[in-house]
C-alpha cells in the first residue's frame, strides 16, 4: 500500500486481449497508461478459454466491418504491434469458415453486408458442400435437440446449403495474443500491475477520478476504461453507472471440448471453422490433429447463467461434453467421441442482445468495453481504436449519445457507426442472432 497516489492519463481495468489492445491504442496515442488486473498475467481471464475463431458473419454492417478490419490486423500482426514478443508472436491460421443454413439466419442480409464490406464468400448448395467438404454430413437436423431425446438420432430431413468465407480461421494461442499486445503497449510506455484487484472506482458527482486497488493503493487518472470481462457489471456497480445502461451484462459459464479430428478433416492446415446452428454447435480444426467443439446456445439447452463470475464448476462436465461432442459427430460422422471429456471452462460476459457495449458513460471520463458475449476475441485488435476514437471525441466535447461518432477503419476504409455499440440502444431483433454468433 502506498499513501501517495500513483497518477496516469488513463487506467485500464483488465488485461485480457481487449484490455491490452485498449492500453496499446491509448498509449500509442500519447497517453501514460496503467493497466490493473487482479490476475497473474495478461489474458488469464476469459481470454484464456477462447476458441479464438475468426469469422465475419454478424448481424449488422458495423460488426461485419469490424471483424473484416480485424482480420487484416491479424495477418499484419507484427506490423500492427511494431515488433515481436521476444522474437515470437501468436499466429493467425487461415482455414476458411463455413456457415450452415438454419431458420431465421437472415442470410441474404449478411451476404449483403459481405458485398458492402468486400468480404469474399461463396454460396454452396448441398452437392457443392458434399464435394468440397466430404467429411461433413450435409443433413438437415433442425431443430437442435438434447442428446437424451430419442429424436436426436432421427435421420436427416433433407440437405443443407451453406456459405463459405475462405478468409476465416483462428488464432493459435489467445493468451499469447494478449501477451503480444501487452508487450507492444509496454513498448509505448504502458505499465501493468498484476494481482491488483480494483475494489472501488473513485469519482465525484461529475467525473471519474481513478481507482483504488485491494492493497489500498490509489491510482488517479482522468480516464478509466472498464474492460473487466465477466466482472463488467461488478465494476460498473463500483462506478455507480449501472442505472443508465439500457443493455445489461451477465456472466455465463461455457464449456469448450477438445477431441481428435476425424480423418479427412485436418489436411495440411487444420479443418475449417463450422458454424452449425442447425445442430446447435460450432467446431474447428486445431493444430496436431485436434478438433475444438463449442456450443451455440440452442433453445433446448439450459443456459448456465452465473450470479457470481467467480463461482462455477471449473471442469468440463460429462453432460455438456456429450451434448456438444455428439452434435459435432452428427455433422462429422467419422468423429469418435471418447468416454472421458477433455476441454476448458470459460465465462462469457453476455449482453442482452449478444452485442458488445463499447461506449462512454454519463460519468465523464469513464468508458466501457464490455458485454463481449463470447464473440469479440477476433475483434480485439480493432476495439482499442474504437475506444480511442470515442475518448478523443467525447473528451473534445462531442455528445456521442445524441450524435454518435462514426469512424473510418484504416485498413479497409470502411466507415462504421459507433452508436451500434451504445449502452443506451434498445434490443433490436434484426440486429442480433441472440447467440454467440452475435
Ligand atoms: C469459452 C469461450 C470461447 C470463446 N470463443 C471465441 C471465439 O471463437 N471467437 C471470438 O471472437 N471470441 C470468442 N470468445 C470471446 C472472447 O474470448 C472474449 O470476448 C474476449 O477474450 C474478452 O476479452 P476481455 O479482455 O474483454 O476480457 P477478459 O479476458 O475476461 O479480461 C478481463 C480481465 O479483467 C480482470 N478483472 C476483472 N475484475 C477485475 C477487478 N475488479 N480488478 C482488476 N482486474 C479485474 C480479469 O482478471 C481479467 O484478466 C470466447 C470466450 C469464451 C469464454
Amino acid at each position: 500500500m502506498q499513501d501517495t497516489p500513483i497518477t496516469a492519463d488513463a487506467i485500464v481495468i483488465g488485461a485480457g486481449v481487449i484490455g491490452c489492445d485498449v492500453a496499446y491504442e491509448l498509449a500509442r496515442h500519447g497517453r501514460s497508461v496503467i493497466v490493473v488486473d487482479r490476475g497473474p498475467g495478461a489474458g488469464h481471464g476469459s481470454t484464456s478459454a477462447s476458441s479464438a475463431c475468426i469469422r465475419f458473419n454478424y448481424s449488422t454492417f458495423t460488426a461485419v466491418a469490424v471483424s473484416w478490419e480485424a482480420k487484416q490486423r491479424w495477418i499484419g500482426w507484427e506490423e500492427y504491434l511494431e515488433g515481436t514478443d521476444d522474437g515470437q508472436l501468436a499466429r493467425f491460421v487461415q482455414t476458411g469458415a463455413l456457415c450452415l443454413e438454419s431458420p431465421g439466419q437472415q442470410r441474404s442480409k449478411v451476404l449483403g453486408f459481405f458485398d458492402r464490406a468486400g468480404v469474399p464468400y461463396e454460396e454452396w448448395d448441398a452437392e457443392t458442400l458434399a464435394a468440397r467438404l466430404p467429411a461433413i454430413d450435409p443433413g438437415r437436423f433442425w431443430p437442435p435437440k438434447r442428446v437424451t431425446d430419442d429424436a436426436f438420432w432421427d435421420d436427416a430431413g433433407g440437405s443443407l446449403t451453406a456459405y463459405w468465407t475462405p478468409d476465416g480461421g483462428f488464432v493459435d494461442d489467445p493468451v499469447f495474443a494478449a501477451h503480444n499486445l501487452m508487450t507492444a503497449a509496454v513498448r509505448k510506455g504502458a505499465r501493468f500491475r498484476f494481482r491488483s484487484a480494483v475494489t472501488s472506482v473513485l469519482r465525484d458527482d461529475q467525473r471519474v477520478l481513478g481507482v483504488a486497488i485491494a492493497d489500498g493503493t490509489r491510482i488517479l487518472a482522468p480516464l478509466v476504461v472498464n474492460v473487466s470481462g465477466p466482472h463488467s457489471g461488478v465494476v460498473n456497480g463500483m462506478a455507480g453507472v449501472l442505472d443508465e445502461f439500457a443493455i445489461t451484462t451477465r456472466p455465463m459459464r461455457q464449456e469448450v471440448h477438445h477431441l481428435t479430428a476425424p480423418d479427412g478433416w485436418n489436411h495440411e492446415v487444420p479443418g475449417p471453422m463450422v458454424a452449425d446452428l442447425d445442430l446447435g454447435t460450432y467446431f474447428r480444426g486445431a493444430p496436431a490433429g485436434g478438433l475444438v467443439v463449442g456450443g451455440a446456445e440452442p433453445e433446448c439447452d439450459e443456459l448456465q447463467w452465473l450470479d457470481d463470475a467467480d463461482t462455477y464448476a471449473p471442469t468440463v462436465s460429462k453432460a455438456v461434453y456429450e451434448a456438444q461432442a455428439y452434435r459435432a459427430a452428427r455433422r462429422l460422422p467419422d468423429l469418435s467421441v471418447p468416454n472421458r471429456p477433455s476441454g476448458v471452462v470459460g465465462v462469457y460476459d453476455v449482453s442482452d442482445d449478444w452485442v458488445p457495449i463499447y461506449d462512454r458513460t454519463s460519468l465523464d471520463g469513464y468508458y466501457v468495453a464490455i458485454g463481449t458475449s463470447g464473440n469479440q476475441f477476433k475483434n480485439a485488435p480493432v476495439v482499442g481504436q474504437l475506444i480511442n476514437a470515442l475518448v478523443e471525441a467525447a473528451e473534445a466535447g462531442k455528445d456521442h449519445d445524441a450524435d454518435p461518432v462514426s469512424m473510418t477503419l484504416p485498413l479497409t476504409g470502411l466507415t462504421i457507426d459507433l452508436g451500434d455499440y451504445s449502452r443506451r440502444r434498445h434490443v433490436d431483433p434484426d440486429k442480433s442472432s441472440f447467440s454467440v454468433f452475435g
